[in-house]
């Protein structure tokens, strides 16, 4: 049976995706990148903004029109609104909790599995990068956000299986981990402190396990694992890759973490940090929890400890009672800023939610001018800073080829395109970069790297 994932959303759904994977392979189905071949299609869903929910509806009645044609079957699954679970329901043979992707199991019949065929998948799948979740929920209650109602509350998974997870990970040859959560910066491991070896907190141990009478992470006491101490101890695994995290938010952002993230060696220079608008009023009635004072001296204090690090950020355009006024203070931060890149939703008003009881009074047309307008300044800024790269010798982690050209990303996850062969794919490759654009870089070959650390 051949299978079609249709994603929408975050990490968190990419990575909820490659467990109904891993399910399905397991079982001996075939992944598919063609949806017209599948004879099951799983969509991971998001309810963030309303253009993604419309967008399944769409799909849905086209399936559905398929299912007359041949034997199709439809799985929902990822973060469904209850409302809209109701009417989707006619169109899905399973809607199923993500927590519950073993019930994939039973709902398909594996009698045509094959123990073969899933050998031949697990050897084409590539090992360079890979999304291991640390927590999941969210306890902020932005006032324009769904995602506490349908993920939930935060909850932490134990710092022990993370940390034993990206072992393993980074032994089978992945390169590249992204450690995702809605606020990783509220991650606590509700765990008794994990026990590990000097060695191994300090600077690349060789010892695989560590002894159980050897010494608790350093600050730890015993109230659990934060987030700099689990960084910390993922940064100690010996091994040849390297790893980030999203998303922080800018209330929880601590000096420990930067001081961590300077020293790490394994941490990539690059810090995903939603600031959603550059107006305190609006931040205030978006009940973010900071202004943008706090904001502005997180990013000089984590430019001074990291010079080289690279910022994003996640704005909302037109939240209810915007003015002109106030988008430009969002314009004002840009130019202050200068983001290399920014993700620019315009405002969508969810069901459930405190701002969906304001009126949503900035029309779609001036939602649209403002986001062009924001959208041009953040080229140009993304175009200058990539210009200052020409010349320079980057590292890149080589994640696909096509058609004669490699594709990676640097350690701080900007988008680099080079002459290559599928070799290539999983390494780490020094590239000296020849041309730019916003968005992505050009270049060819200098020598190729087995190391992902970055010198300090
Ligand atoms: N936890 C992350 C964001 C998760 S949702 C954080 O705190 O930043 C991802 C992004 O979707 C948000 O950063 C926001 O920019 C956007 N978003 C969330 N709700 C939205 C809404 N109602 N309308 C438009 N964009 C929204
Ligand atoms: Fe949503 Fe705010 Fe939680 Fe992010 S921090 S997931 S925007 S409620």
């Amino acid at each position: 049976m051949k299978y079609y994932l249709f994603i929408l959303g975050c990490q968190m759904n990419y990575s909820d995706a490659e467990k109904v994977s891993a399910v399905l392979d397991a079982s001996g189905h075939e992944k598919s990148d063609d949806e017209k071949s599948a004879d099951l299609i799983v969509v991971v869903a998001c309810s963030v903004r309303q253009a993604a929910v419309d967008r399944i509806f769409g799909k849905a009645r086209l399936w559905q029109a398929k299912r007359k044609e041949h034997k199709l079957k439809t799985v929902l699954t990822g973060c469904v609104l209850e409302k809209d679970k109701k009417k989707l329901s006619p169109f899905f043979d399973l809607i199923m909790p993500i927590g519950e992707v073993e019930k994939l199991k039973k709902f398909i019949d594996c009698r045509d599995a094959l123990p073969c065929v899933s050998n031949k998948q697990r050897r084409r799948i590539q090992c360079v990068s890979t999304s291991v979740p640390i927590m999941t929920g969210c306890d902020n209650f932005c006032s324009y956000c769904v995602v506490p109602y349908v993920r939930g509350r935060e909850k932490s998974r134990p710092a022990k299986e993370i940390i034993a997870e990206c072992r393993n990970l980074i032994k089978r040859g992945y390169r590249e981990i992204n450690l995702i959560g809605q606020n990783v910066n509220s991650y606590k491991s509700l765990n008794k402190p994990l026990p590990l070896n000097k060695g191994e907190v300090g600077r690349g141990s060789k010892t695989e396990l560590p002894p159980s009478n050897s010494p608790l992470i350093k600050g730890g006491g015993n109230s659990g694992v934060d987030f700099p101490q689990l960084l910390k101890a993922i940064d100690a695994i010996p091994g040849d890759y390297w790893f980030r995290f999203a998303t922080s938010h800018p209330k929880d952002m601590s000096n420990e973490l930067i001081k961590v993230m300077a020293k790490g060696k394994h941490i990539t220079p690059y810090l995903h940090l939603p600031v959603q608008s550059g107006d305190d009023e609006i931040l205030k009635k978006m009940n973010r929890g900071y202004t943008i004072k706090h904001y502005l001296n997180l990013i000089k204090k984590v430019r001074e400890a990291i010079p080289d690090i690279v910022i994003s950020t996640d704005i909302i355009i037109g939240f209810p009672g915007e003015t002109k006024k106030q988008f430009k203070n969002t314009l004002k931060l840009f130019r202050q800023v200068k983001f290399d890149m920014a993700y620019l939703a315009q405002y969508s008003p969810r069901a459930g939610t405190a701002a969906s009881k304001l009126k949503d009074n900035v029309s779609k047309a001036e939602k649209k001018r403002r986001w062009d307008e924001l959208n041009e300044l953040l080229k140009k800024t993304a175009l200058a800073k990539n210009k200052k790269l020409v010349g320079q010798t980057a590292k890149v982690l080589v994640e696909d080829f096509k058609k004669g050209r490699c594709m990676g990303k640097t350690d701080t996850s900007k988008l680099v395109i080079f002459p290559g062969d599928q070799s290539l794919v999983g390494q780490f490759i020094e590239i000296k970069i020849t041309q730019i654009g916003s968005w992505a870089l050009w270049g060819e070959i200098i020598l190729s790297s087995s190391r992902g650390k970055r010198k300090k």
